[in-house]
């Protein structure tokens, strides 16, 4: 076995397959790029070294850099991980002649897997079954046009180069054909450098279904079952799971034999996964399922760990000894499929706009608890920290959550509460969305297609669970709690301390889906809260973790609330949402413009008057300061004028809104 491995890839690859290494006694070296100096998977690794600019191509795809930082830090093997050089046979070939063993299959074979098109004739010839099209080299428009005439509509037009669901085209109709051709052949020279093509029969109701295969030195190969990757937006994966819902055991057996044969027809050895598009007359009708080969990924997985928590199995320690020349650790007859698994993929993106890319920082970044148990049932993979940035320079994902259950009910289920106690502030996720996924009756019922999204999108996208009354209830009652803290007091058995006589009423402005809301708490034997034109209710809370239990019109929520300036961002079991909670100080200006009077932004002591009646006043000039929370804040004079008279005296408790004084513009 190796003493030292040097990791070629960053984020949470990096750091998965440093955890494997370390546990087997590996030393692993990290290579990172500007971005990434303090990055997670530096840490994760024994030893770093810097290798250039943010930009992939000035650092993650450097190879002669890469390949000396091996060869500084001694390391004798070299793990892609995936995306980067994973694929790039060139980088393979060059492993092996700076001595160095490359992890994964033998460049020969990631070149015959490379290349879409030239992949189906070498799987044509193994008998693996294709999806009805055309993959000739004779590349002219019209010819394309005639066979794609022939196989019919809908059909599909493939950069052969393509992948990461890039350059692809769906054409409805022959008169629709040239058009896309054009554009897909511009997506795919600009993306891959080639802009040959492919065209598929477009599968009806497709489901993505793939194999994950292993193969050693030895001649020997297996495969390590299915995993159903149908849940896909932009046709990228989006939910993973193991075993895949509906698969009988024959098909199970005849995918895995074709997934072999293509192995084999390659001399694949390592970690692959052969994908297949799996065409279905019905959604419950399983031997209505017909498989045809699509492409060979030849490196580890993203989703490799649901094949892990079904299989017992860890893939990179097979990737690691299958590299260092030992024979596969199991026989196709001793694997067994335990349980079911589900990954979801937590990305940095916008789903309510068509699941654009967002940057930011994680300002928080809370997780599920991991299970310990042996097979655990919540697994977390990441690459980032509370606090990290998610730049534009690398891929979106932020994290991937994987469940493992006895049943597949059982994982949708974990997986819903895993979602639930993920809190990520500071940029737009998709964990919400996957949320309404899980929750779905398409996927919790498994009517599984790659169109699944698309169809299901009413319920899917805009939807907030949580609801205004709650979210404001939530919202209103944690800045009690902080307000509380500030003045040290315990808020849950007093009033609150700036109320002085009988009942008060206070004032919250709130903005919700882009509106004002305003919200009105009554001190009296309990306090009463109306939002909006709701009903006047007893809202009561008790605190419990980092959150806080909110009794409000008859429900009783565990909810957290994390505050990013105005806005907040309301996390309960049933969904997550946000609400702004304005300021009265920010805002003091132009409520007091608006109403031509002076009010107090907020309950509190008056401390002093700057001014007396008869003083002519300048915009900006203070007029008087007020304390609350123990700290103190200035009132300003919103425009020119004239102070008529003074309201309060210093030292008075004056509750939020009342005016403090006139003045005469
Ligand atoms: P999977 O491993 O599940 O098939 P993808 O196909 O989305 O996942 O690819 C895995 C990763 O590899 C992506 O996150 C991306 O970073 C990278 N990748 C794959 N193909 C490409 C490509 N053609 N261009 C850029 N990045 C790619
Ligand atoms: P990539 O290299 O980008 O992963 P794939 O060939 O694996 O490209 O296809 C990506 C996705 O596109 C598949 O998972 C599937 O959802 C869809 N797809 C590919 N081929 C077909 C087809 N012939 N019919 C319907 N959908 C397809
Ligand atoms: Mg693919």
């Amino acid at each position: 076995m190796f003493k030292k491995i040097l990791i070629a890839n960053r984020g949470e690859i990096a750091c998965r397959v440093a955890a494997t290494a370390r546990r087997m006694g590996i030393q692993t070296v990290a290579v990172y790029s500007d971005a990434d100096a303090g990055a997670k998977h530096v840490q994760a690794c024994d030893e770093a070294l810097h290798i250039g600019g943010s930009a992939p191509k000035e650092s993650y795809l450097r190879w002669e850099r890469i390949l000396q930082a091996a060869q500084e830090t001694g390391a004798q093997a070299v793990h892609p991980g995936y995306g980067f050089l994973s694929e790039n046979e060139d980088f393979a070939k060059a492993c092996a002649a700076a001595g160095l063993v490359f992890i994964g299959p033998p460049a020969s074979a990631i070149l015959a897997m490379g290349l879409k098109a030239e992949s189906k004739r070498l799987m044509e010839q193994a008998g693996v079954p294709l999806v009805p099209g055309y993959h000739g080299a004779n590349q002219a428009p019209a010819l394309l046009q005639a066979e794609a005439d022939r196989i019919g509509y809908p059909a599909l037009i493939k950069a052969s180069a393509g992948g990461g669901g890039k350059g692809m085209r769906v054409v409805e109709k022959s008169e629709d054909f040239a058009a896309a051709l054009a554009s897909c052949k511009r997506e795919a020279i600009n993306s891959f450098g080639s802009d040959a093509v492919l065209i598929e029969k477009y599968v009806q109701r497709p489901r993505h279904i793939e194999i994950q295969v292993f193969g050693d030195t030895h001649g020997n190969c297996v495969y390590l079952f299915e995993r159903d990757c149908s849940v896909q937006r932009r046709h990228q994966k989006v939910l993973e799971e193991a075993p895949a819902p509906g698969m009988t055991e024959t098909l199970r057996a005849q995918m895995g034999a074709a997934a072999v044969a293509a192995a084999k027809a390659v001399n694949y050895v390592g970690a692959g996964t052969v994908e297949f598009i799996v065409e279905q007359t019905a959604y419950d009708q399983p031997e209505s399922m017909r498989f045809f080969f699509m492409e060979m990924n030849t490196r580890l997985q993203v989703e490799h760990p649901v094949t892990e928590a079904i299989t017992g199995l860890d893939l990179v320690e097979w990737q690691l000894r299958v590299a260092s020349g030992e024979p596969l650790p199991l026989r196709q007859d001793q694997l067994r499929i335990q349980g079911h698994a589900i990954e979801a993929r937590i990305c940095a993106e916008n789903p309510d706009n068509n699941f654009l890319p967002a940057t930011g920082t994680l300002q928080v970044y809370r997780k599920p608890q991991a299970s310990s148990f042996e097979r655990s049932t919540v697994r977390i993979d990441d690459g980032v920290r509370e606090g990290d940035t998610i730049s534009p320079f690398y891929d979106s994902m932020v994290a991937k959550l994987i469940v493992h259950g006895d049943t597949r009910e059982q994982a949708l289920a974990r997986l819903d509460t895993a979602l639930a106690q993920t809190h990520i502030v500071g940029l737009n996720t998709n964990v919400q969305f996957l949320r309404h996924v899980v929750r779905s009756d398409a996927f919790a019922m498994a009517k599984l297609d790659t169109a699944l999204i698309q169809r299901e999108s009413a319920v899917l996208f805009k939807q907030d669970p949580v609801g205004l009354q709650a979210a404001a209830a939530a919202v209103i009652a944690d800045a009690l709690r902080l307000e509380a803290a500030a003045q040290g007091a315990d808020p849950f058995s007093r009033r609150d301390g700036w109320q002085s006589h009988g009942t008060t009423r206070r004032r919250f402005e709130l903005e919700y889906d882009g509106q004002p809301v305003r919200a009105v708490l009554t001190y009296g034997p309990q306090r009463l809260l109306q939002v909006g034109e709701g009903a006047e209710a007893a809202l009561q809370l008790t605190p419990q973790g980092d959150g806080l239990w909110v009794q409000f019109n008859g429900a009783r929520i565990h909810s957290t609330v994390h505050a990013q300036g105005e806005t907040c961002h309301v996390f309960t079991p049933q969904g997550a949402t946000r609400i702004g909670l304005l300021d009265p100080l920010a805002h003091a200006g132009e409520a007091a413009q608006e109403a031509g009077r002076l009010t107090a932004p907020m309950p509190g002591k008056v401390v002093s008057f700057a001014v007396k009646a008869g003083d002519k006043v300048k915009a900006g000039q203070p007029l008087a300061v007020m304390e609350a929370m123990k700290m103190e804040h200035t009132i300003s004079a919103p425009k020119d004028g004239v102070v008529a008279e003074l309201l309060y005296a210093p030292g008075d408790q004056v509750a939020d809104g009342a005016e403090l004084l006139k003045l005469a513009v």
